[in-house]
Formats: C-alpha cells, structure tokens, sequence
C-alpha cells in the first residue's frame, strides 16, 4: 500500500502526527501544503514581524513605514544579515534603503506571508549563495545588490551590499 495519506477516521492528533511525518517525507506534498495554509502562514510572519520590529527598537533603529514593510534602520551591522534582513514585515538595516533594495525586500515580505515561519528553512535549504536562492531570484538580483545593475560599472558590485531575507550571522 503505498498511499500514506490519513484515514477520515483519524483522531486529529493523529492526522497532524501523520502530516509531519509526511512533510519529512515530501516538502512538496499536501501536508506541507497544510502547515503553509495561509492563516498559519500570516500567523508566523505576523509573529516574525512584531519580533523584528522589537529587536529594532531595542537597539535604538528609527521606523518608518514604506507600503507594507516596516523600515528600520540605523541599526548596528551585527545585528541583521549582509546589507539588511527581511523577517516578516519588517526590515532591519544600517543604511541600505534605496528605493530598488525597498522593492527586493518587499518580495521577502511576501514569501515570509506565504510560507511563515517556514520561510526560515527553506531559505536556507535554498542555499546561501544569493545568486542561486530561488527565493533571492524571485525577489531580483540586480535590485537586492547581488549582480551589478544593467550598464553600470563593476565597480559597484559590492558582497556586502547584497540583502537577505533571514538572519545570517550563524553562518560568518
Ligand atoms: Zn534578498
């Protein structure tokens, strides 16, 4: 028998027992599809969200809002991931704010919406070199600072201009 998918009779600890044990098993499947229903997604990002904006306050960042994304900047490099993170809504960054970087992380925002909390492993699954995340792809090389922009010189293509959506210090 090769179809796992829960009997309607399960108790529903047990269909949410089974549906983890599925989703180890396929992250395409209908179980992920399930944990990254959109109320649980908006649930997490809106948790990521509030803690960011928080982690941002503490630390002295000035807030504004651009469209849907709450931009803090003035932050310490320490604090978030190469020129600026996106976790929810919520961007932290020293001084990375120009409108095209604003336009790249907004696309985060809208994956973090997507998948929630999710989002943290799967993009890190999606590898750490921005030009070949899919996530970084979706949201535009050129505009988050990963390739240089169209006619202009080499000369900007800088590593640490480039922006992620999650925190990355665990890596350096
Ligand atoms: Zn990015």
């Amino acid at each position: 028998m090769a179809d796992s998918r829960p009997t309607p009779a399960a108790s529903p600890t047990a269909r949410a027992g089974i549906a983890l044990g599925a989703l180890g098993r396929s992250l395409g499947g209908p179980a992920f599809e399930a944990i990254t229903a959109p109320p649980i997604a908006r649930a997490g990002a809106a948790l990521a969200t509030h803690a960011a904006r928080l982690w941002g306050r503490v630390l002295g960042g000035e807030e504004r809002r651009e469209g849907e994304l709450h931009v803090i900047t003035g932050l310490p490099q320490w604090a978030f991931g190469r020129g600026g993170t996106t976790v929810g809504a919520t961007y932290l960054t020293r001084a990375s704010d120009s409108p095209d970087v604003l336009e790249h992380e907004d696309v985060h925002r809208q994956q973090w919406e997507r998948y929630g909390l999710w989002f943290i492993p799967m993009y890190f699954a999606a590898g750490a070199e921005g030009t070949k995340n899919r996530f970084e792809i979706e949201a535009g090389l050129e505009k988050g600072g990963y390739l240089p922009k169209d006619g202009s010189a080499r000369r900007e293509r800088r590593r640490s201009t480039g922006s992620e959506a999650v925190r990355a210090g665990e890596r350096r």
